[in-house]
Order: C-alpha cells, then sequence, then structure tokens
C-alpha cells in the first residue's frame, strides 16, 4: 500500500535491519529498541491490524514467532521475551501496518515497565461477559 512505512519496507524501497524473510513475513529491528533486540514481524500482506486479519495470515504470521523469540534471545543473552501487539489508536498503534513487537527483557532495569493491575474477581460479572463475548465468537 502506498505511504505505508512497512510496505516499503516490504518492498525494499526504505533500509530495514532484516533478522528474516520468506515469502510470507519479514521481521527487522525495531528502530526505537525499547529494549536491545526489539524486534517487529509483519506479514508482507498488508493488512490494518488483527482486528481485519485474515486466519490464514495469522497462522503464518505468528507460526514464525517461536524461532525468532528463541534466536533473538541466543543473540541478546535475554532471560525471557515480551510478545506485544498493539490494534488501533486507542491501543497504542502508531503504524497501520500490523506488527508483533518482541521484546527481549534483559533484567528488571531494562527500560521496559509492563504493569497489570490487579482486581478482586467478581465471578458473575465474568461469568456474564464471558457469555456476551462467546456469543460474539461463535457469530
Ligand atoms: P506501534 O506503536 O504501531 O505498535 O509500533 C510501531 C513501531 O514501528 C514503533 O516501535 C516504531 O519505532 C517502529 N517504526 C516506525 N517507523 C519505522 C521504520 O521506518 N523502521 C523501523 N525499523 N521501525 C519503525
Ligand atoms: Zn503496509
Amino acid at each position: 500500500m502506498e505511504n505505508c512505512i512497512f510496505c516499503q519496507i516490504v518492498a525494499g524501497t526504505i533500509p530495514a535491519a532484516k533478522v528474516y524473510e520468506d515469502e510470507q513475513v519479514v521481521a527487522f529491528l525495531d528502530i526505537t529498541q525499547v529494549t536491545p533486540g526489539h524486534t517487529l514481524i509483519i506479514p508482507k500482506q498488508h493488512v490494518r491490524n488483527l482486528l481485519d486479519m485474515p486466519d490464514t495470515t495469522a497462522s503464518t504470521l505468528f507460526a514464525n514467532v517461536p524461532k525468532i523469540a528463541r534466536a533473538l534471545t541466543k543473540a541478546t543473552g535475554a532471560q525471557g521475551i515480551n510478545l506485544v501487539n498493539n490494534n488501533e489508536e486507542a491501543a497504542g498503534q502508531t503504524v497501520f501496518h500490523a506488527h508483533l513487537h518482541l521484546l527481549p527483557r534483559l533484567g528488571h532495569q531494562d527500560g521496559l515497565t509492563i504493569d497489570f493491575t490487579t482486581n478482586e474477581p467478581n465471578f458473575p460479572a465474568l461469568a456474564e461477559l464471558a457469555q456476551t463475548i462467546s456469543q460474539e465468537v461463535s457469530q
């Protein structure tokens, strides 16, 4: 797609530090390097994000994650990896060509904080919400 920076990386019209490429996907270092080795993996096909991604594209994209995650841990000496994916502006998406962030973790002082707030469980509310969502999943 014209004006899409990641399509331009796929086409090779702008440079990227690629770590993996095949017919369907490409993985390259994120220019901001939130942690050392911060890598993006994208489908070559232009898709906005997970919310409009065909299942077959998702299968191919996610199937490539484990080997790249393993390579990143070996190459950087990371003790762990976070997989982060932002869908739409409300979730922090800034480039509207689907991508997964692989973030090697190099200890608690590596500059990345991902905080999950813990709430007291409300079991009836959970059951009601699960029912609503499961109806949507089956549509
Ligand atoms: P988002 O916020 O959409 O999940 O993440 C977009 C990511 O793309 C950001 O982490 C940003 O640093 C990265 N990025 C934006 N433009 C370029 C570029 O031209 N080259 C590379 N390698 N990464 C980019
Ligand atoms: Zn694109």
